[in-house]
C-alpha cells in the first residue's frame, strides 16, 4: 500500500491542477471579478448627487449601485481591495460634505438638539437644499422623501435655466458673491419659523427670502399645521416665484432698492406664467386674494385694462412700494416685461438690470437700454399689446400657453418617474 501512496498524492494533486477547474474557480459570478457586487436597487439607476440620503440607504450600496465584493473576496483579492478604497473614499466624501452643511444649517437653526429634525441636504450646480418634507402623491405617482428632494432640486435647475433664457446669459453661470443659492424646503412650521428667524432674521410665514441668496418655505397651514391646499403644486410654484427674484438681486451682485416693483414682480410672475401658465405666488396678501379669484387668463385682462384706460402710467408706476402695488400693476408688470422679452430681447432685460444696478434709475435705464424716455413706453407697450392680445388674436395664442403648459406638466411627469430610488 504504502509504495502506491504518493502515487495517489500525485493524481489527486494532478486532477486539482487541472486547467479548466482552476479557471471555473477563479471565476465569481457576483461581480465577474471587477470587484464590485451589484445592488438590485441601484445598479441600473445609481444616485451619485451629493445627496445625504445616500448615506442611509438600507441597501448600503451608497448610491453607487454596487458594493464592495466580500464574497468572492479569495478569488479576486485585489479587485475588492480597489472597490473597497473607491467606496471608502466616496463614504468620506459624501460625509465630510454632510459635516459641513450640518454645522452651516442643522446646528445654528435648531442648537444642540438639530439631530432630532432630521434634515436632509443637497447641492447641485447652483442650488443648496435643505429639506424634511415628507413624501407626497405628485401627479397621482407616489413620491417618497427622497425623491421629493431630488425633485426639487431638478426643478430648481430647470427655474434657473428659464431666468438664464431670460436674461439672454449663459447657463454655466455661476452665483459668485454669496456661492450658490439656498433653498430650504420645511415639512413644519416650527421649522420653517425657526429657520425664517435665524437664516433672515424675519418670521415672515410661510415663507421668507434673504437677500440674495435664500429661500426658506414651508407648505403647510399656520393654523392647524395641516397640509395647504394643492400642496406640491404650491410648494413649486411658491420656489419658481421666489428663487426668480433671488436670481435677480443676486445677478450682478446685491444693491438695496434698485429695482422698481413692478419689474421686480413682473419678473417673477413672467417665469411663473410662462411655465404654469397660472400664477399662485405673490408677495403680498391683498393682491393675492385677486390673483386666487381670477380664472381668466391674464392677456384678456391686459386687453382689457389697457381698453379701459385703467392701467398705471409707467412714470407713477415706477415710484410704487411693494405693499402698494396692486392686481392691475402686477398685470402690467408682467406684461411689460413680456413686451421687452418678445419685442425688444432678452439681452435688452440683461442690460436694464445692468443699469438700474448702477444708478438705481429707471428713467435712465429705458434711456440708456432702449433709447426711449420713460414716458414714452406706454404707447409703444399699449399698442403692441392691443395687437398681441386682440380678440382675433387671443384663441391661438391662448392655445399656444395651454400647449406649452400641458408639455411642462408631462416633463413634470416624466422627471417624476425617473426618480431615484
Ligand atoms: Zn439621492
Ligand atoms: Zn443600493
Ligand atoms: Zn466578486
Ligand atoms: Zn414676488
Amino acid at each position: 500500500m504504502n509504495r502506491y501512496l504518493p502515487v495517489l498524492v500525485l493524481v489527486t494533486v494532478m486532477l486539482f491542477a487541472l486547467p479548466g477547474r482552476a479557471e471555473t474557480k477563479k471565476y465569481c459570478k457576483i461581480c465577474k471579478n471587477t470587484g464590485k457586487a451589484p445592488c438590485k436597487i441601484h445598479a441600473e439607476h445609481p444616485d451619485t448627487a451629493l445627496c445625504s440620503f445616500r448615506l442611509e440607504f438600507p441597501c448600503g450600496c451608497l448610491g453607487l449601485g454596487w458594493k464592495p465584493c466580500e464574497k468572492g473576496r479569495d478569488i479576486h483579492p485585489e479587485a475588492t481591495a480597489a472597490a473597497e478604497k473607491e467606496f471608502e473614499a466616496e463614504r468620506a466624501k459624501l460625509e465630510a460634505w454632510l459635516q459641513g452643511r450640518r454645522q452651516m444649517y442643522d446646528l445654528l437653526i435648531f442648537g444642540k438638539d438639530w439631530k432630532k429634525e432630521h434634515c436632509q441636504h443637497f447641492e447641485t450646480k447652483h442650488f443648496r437644499l435643505v429639506f424634511t418634507l415628507p413624501g407626497e402623491k405628485i401627479f397621482k405617482i407616489k413620491v417618497s422623501p427622497h425623491q421629493r428632494l431630488h425633485l426639487y432640486a431638478l426643478r430648481c435647475e430647470e427655474t434657473f435655466s428659464m431666468f438664464a433664457k431670460l436674461m439672454d446669459i449663459p447657463e454655466s453661470y455661476l452665483p459668485t458673491t454669496y456661492g450658490k443659492w439656498q433653498v430650504l424646503l420645511w415639512g413644519k412650521v416650527d421649522q420653517e419659523l425657526k429657520a425664517s428667524h435665524k437664516m433672515v432674521g424675519n418670521t415672515q410665514y410661510p415663507l421668507a427670502t434673504g437677500n440674495a441668496r435664500l429661500l426658506t418655505i414651508c407648505p403647510f397651514s399656520t393654523l392647524d399645521g395641516n397640509p395647504v391646499q394643492e400642496n406640491d403644486d404650491w410648494l413649486h410654484h411658491h420656489v419658481v416665484h421666489n428663487i426668480v427674484h433671488l436670481f435677480f438681486e443676486e445677478w450682478g451682485g446685491w444693491v438695496e432698492g434698485c429695482f422698481p416693483m413692478w419689474f421686480y414682480e413682473g419678473t417673477a410672475h413672467w417665469v411663473e406664467y410662462y411655465l404654469f401658465n397660472r400664477v399662485l405666488a405673490h408677495c403680498t396678501d391683498e393682491a393675492g386674494e385677486l390673483i386666487g379669484a381670477r380664472t381668466d387668463k391674464w392677456e384678456r385682462l391686459v386687453y382689457k385694462m389697457i381698453k379701459n384706460g385703467r392701467d398705471t402710467p409707467l412714470p407713477e408706476l415706477t415710484f410704487v412700494k411693494m405693499q402698494d402695488l396692486d392686481f392691475r400693476m402686477r398685470l402690467k408688470g408682467w406684461s411689460l416685461v413680456d413686451w421687452m422679452y418678445r419685442v425688444k430681447g432678452p439681452d435688452k432685460i440683461r442690460e436694464f438690470v445692468k443699469v438700474l444696478k448702477k444708478s438705481k434709475n429707471e428713467a435712465k435705464a429705458w434711456r440708456d437700454v432702449f433709447g426711449i424716455r420713460i414716458d414714452e413706453v406706454d404707447e409703444l407697450w399699449r399698442e403692441w399689446a392691443l395687437e398681441r392680445f386682440s380678440p382675433r388674436n387671443l384663441r391661438k395664442l391662448e392655445k399656444e400657453n395651454e400647449e406649452r403648459a400641458m408639455k411642462f406638466v408631462e416633463h413634470q411627469k416624466e422627471l417624476v418617474r425617473s426618480l431615484p430610488r
